[in-house]
């Protein structure tokens, strides 16, 4: 196999954005793919992991996680196929996971570089309910939202790839889910795919007086991926050791003004509830344990997968956007294509 003839496509970072990305943070590149040396594989990339977490990457601020570098390759989740590998371990045709970032091929010293079965799932889900995002909701409502049978769960985000799973895998453990999502379309797939037991569509409806009507017997468990005014109102219905698991805050990813925190926190304290955050990566050695689990619950028709592909490597900086409008129907990814 000769790579002479191959040419990458790249999405790098030109400049850290103030506010929402744009088309002056990005600088798409285009460069031959070098031969691979020994103890390396190169890669061709077929899927693209676009995740929130990528606005806080840019950020030059300390974090889970170093912030990509001003001129590098914007670092992503990717599914892809070995072309040629001089890597023991590795052979071409092998299907690996990794984060080999936002281009078309990678030549990788295996770094993070995993072995994934596309006969067992298809390969999206390896970057969604098998991959990080899966590995999210399974960890953080399991561990630290700890839900009991007849408890009630509510989660934001709920139509998403982190929020679906975890309303999801709380309706298995016997609890009531209410699911905080935007718009009719989205609250619909909720009761009638997901199988939610109530929804609030906080775009169209007052959120507090929601919860009121959907959680008659209050909040035990609040897993929250958008932060902001929802925590909020949550934090004035929660019980009594309450849990509220904090995994994300989307609605205040491009602050320009100091991130909103809660002002009802003190209900924290009446209620002798707890406020946890998570990082998924904390669990990356149980996540073969969790990806069983969920890969079972879907053979058995207890969760139900919704993935959201956009076509093209080309799309990178309108659909990483996508998932700030609230136009992701569920895991957003790229589809690199040729
Ligand atoms: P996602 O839910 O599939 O997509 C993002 C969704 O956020 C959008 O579809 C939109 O849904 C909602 N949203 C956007 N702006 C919003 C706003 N201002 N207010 C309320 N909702 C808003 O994304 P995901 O990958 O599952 O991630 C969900 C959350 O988990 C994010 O906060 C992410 O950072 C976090 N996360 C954390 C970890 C960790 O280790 N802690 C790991 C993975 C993900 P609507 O249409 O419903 O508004």
């Amino acid at each position: 196999m000769t790579t002479e003839t191959l040419t990458n496509k790249q999405w790098r970072l030109k400049q850290r954005p103030v506010g929402e990305p744009s088309a002056e943070t990005w600088e798409f590149t285009q460069a031959e793919v070098p031969s691979i040396k020994d103890g390396q594989v190169l890669i061709k990339i077929e899927y693209i992991s676009v995740d929130p977490a990528m606005r806080g990457w840019l950020n030059d601020a300390k974090s889970y996680i170093a912030p990509v570098a001003v001129g590098d390759v914007m670092r992503a989740g990717t599914v892809g196929k070995i072309l040629e590998s001089k890597l023991e371990g590795f052979e071409a045709g092998d299907y690996v996971g990794g984060y080999s970032g936002v281009q078309a091929y990678d030549v990788s010293d295996g770094t993070g570089l995993y072995k994934i079965d596309p006969n067992l799932a298809p390969l999206p889900y390896y970057l969604g309910v098998l991959g990080m995002p899966g590995m999210t909701g399974y960890f953080g409502l399991l561990n630290t939202g700890e839900p009991k049978e007849g408890e009630t769960v509510v989660v934001s985000g709920a139509a998403g790839a982190v929020g679906g799973l975890v309303g999801q895998i709380a309706k298995i453990k016997g609890c009531r889910v209410v699911g905080i999502a935007g718009g009719p379309e989205k609250c619909q797939f909720l009761i009638d795919e997901l199988g939610f037991d109530a929804v609030i569509d906080y775009k169209n409806e007052n959120v507090k007086a929601g919860l009121q009507k959907a959680c008659p017997d209050g909040v035990d468990v609040y897993f929250d991926n958008v932060g902001g005014d929802i925590l909020d109102d949550v934090l004035t219905q929660i019980n009594l050791k309450a849990r509220i698991v904090i995994c994300g805050a989307i609605s205040q990813y491009n602050n320009t003004t100091p991130v909103k925190g809660p002002s009802n926190y003190l209900s924290l304290l009446v209620n002798r509830a707890r406020m946890e955050g998570i990082v998924v990566f904390d669990n990356a050695k149980e996540y073969s344990v969790a990806a069983k689990e969920i890969a079972g619950w879907i053979q058995e028709g207890k969760v139900k997968v919704k993935d959201h592909i956009v076509e093209g490597i080309d799309t990178f900086p309108d659909t990483l956007m996508m998932l700030f409008k609230g136009q992701n129907f569920g895991k957003l990814i790229i589809k690199v294509g040729d």
